[in-house]
């Protein structure tokens, strides 16, 4: 599943306090308002020197009518994502149980992302845009956050340095955080300034930012009427990222030492999450389903192959399970991989996940907790059956099946216990525990066990 935003790698969308109180009206909007744009050259100079990257050329600068945004991100939503992208993600986002059905996932997005910005800078015109709607006190904030942009852009050539990553949109996700997070750092510092401050001077930030984006939040937005993960997905650059970039630039002492990031680039967001392992150089092997897709029947059609990541994990389990359990079980997250299919025929979905925790005993509490989701997920089962490392059901979308071994746990919904037994085989694990037989055979056997969680596991997972 695409991040939502990954593709509008410059957008700007943190929203002040003083924001959602109807401030002071804003000028009317001209496209080359000279207040604006000798405001706009000198927050560059100023930007250009505190975060050490010298200004290579002029910039197109302008300040932009909502409608005229709008028409940007759509644009935006359009070109770097096709049809087929968005139906993936459409489908495995439903599947993981992150979006209701039916939601209107592209059409949410676009309004979203309208409702939110403030300003944005477009890699490909190399051009900064203000929204007219930003009081002109706000706007020299709004300015320097772009500008540290524009600024990356003339350096290291966001856009392909960004797409350098995928498909892999975890790691695109983690990429993109770097973007964000330094330029929530170098607004910061801009801000700073004056008072001789710099964000290395600073304990951790990235509440201070949480705070000014989420405090405010007006109830009837956009962004609080957004699924969790829509809204955790658009935030999590400039707030994992603020801290990510916050504690490297802390490390290396100065934005030089910092800039050897676009050489070295963070694979992850487990890596964004936890900046030690990635200046310790945390390798982690892939995880693959490849062998699984293979043994998959040729009328599914794959639609999208992809990874979570820990941010991924985080949301999945915050979903059923809170904040809390998320915190606690994702930062276990080694690896992982997705496939979602299409029946072709009758449309219905088939999602295969694969993840790698840190230890088996991480993927024993693992099984634990996601069975729980699981059953909370599917509010009609069928025909459950349940071992301590495997559990399955029928439901209306189809079979669901869940099975760890050793360090790695696998999830198939929408499979019948036939194909997820040739998948299992192709990744060359041992059998999924079977009901004992009985009765003829072919015969559809129903084993009820009690919603218990096996007692081994029960030690892990009590809160
Ligand atoms: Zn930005």
């Amino acid at each position: 599943m695409k991040r939502l935003v990954t593709t509008l790698a410059a957008l700007f969308l943190l929203s002040p306090a003083s924001f959602s109180q109807q401030s002071s009206p804003a000028p009317p909007a001209t496209h080359a308002n000279p207040e604006f744009l000798k405001a706009a050259d000198e927050v560059l100079a100023d930007v250009s020197k505190i975060i050490s990257l010298p200004v290579k050329s002029p910039l197109k600068k302008t300040v932009r009518s909502r409608e005229e945004i709008r028409e940007f991100i759509l644009r935006e939503v359009h070109e770097e994502r096709d049809a087929a992208k968005w139906h993936a993600d459409q489908q495995a986002l439903e599947t993981f149980g992150l979006i209701p059905r039916g939601f209107e996932l592209q059409q949410f997005v676009v309004d979203l992302l309208t409702e939110q910005v403030a300003g944005l800078y477009d890699p490909k015109s190399k051009e900064f845009y203000i929204a007219d709607w930003i009081p002109l006190h706000e706007q020299r904030m709004v300015m320097s956050h772009e500008l540290v942009h524009a600024l990356q852009d003339q350096h290291f050539d966001i856009e392909p340095w960004s797409e350098a990553a995928r498909p892999n949109d975890d790691a695109e996700l983690a990429r993109h955080s770097v973007l964000e997070g330094a330029a929530i750092v170098g607004m910061l510092e801009y801000m700073l300034h004056a008072q001789n401050v710099s964000v290395r001077d600073l304990p951790d930030i990235e509440q201070f930012i949480r705070a000014q984006m989420i405090g405010e939040v007006d109830k009837n937005s956009q962004l609080a009427k957004s699924p969790a993960y829509i809204r955790d997905s658009l935030l999590f650059p400039y707030l994992a990222g603020t801290a990510f970039c916050q504690r490297l630039l802390k490390a290396g002492g100065s934005w030089e030492k910092f800039y050897e990031i676009f050489a070295k680039p963070p694979v992850s967001t487990h890596q964004i999450l936890h900046p030690e392992l990635y200046l310790s150089g945390e390798n982690l092997p892939p995880v693959s389903l490849s062998a699984a897709v293979k043994a998959v029947p040729d009328e599914w059609k794959r639609l999208d192959e992809n990874t979570l990541g820990e941010f991924g994990m985080h949301a999945l389990l915050k979903q059923f399970l809170g904040e809390e359990r998320a915190q606690r079980f994702s930062p276990a997250w080694a690896g992982d991989s997705y496939v979602v299919f299409e029946q072709q025929k009758t449309k219905r979905v088939l999602l295969l996940f694969r993840l790698r925790l840190a230890a088996d005993s991480d993927a024993a509490r693992f099984f634990g907790a996601y069975s729980e989701a699981l059953e909370l997920k599917y509010a009609s089962r069928a025909s459950l059956f349940r071992r301590p490392n495997f559990f399955s059901f029928e439901t209306a979308q189809g079979g669901v099946f869940f099975y760890c071994h050793n360090d790695e746990c696998l999830t198939a919904e929408g499979a019948t216990r036939a194909m997820f037994d040739r998948i299992t085989r192709a990744l060359r694990w041992a059998d999924a525990p079977r009901p004992a037989a009985s009765g003829k055979p072919g015969e559809k056997i129903a084993v009820v066990q009690p919603l218990t969680v096996p007692r081994a596991y029960a030690a892990h997972v009590a809160p």
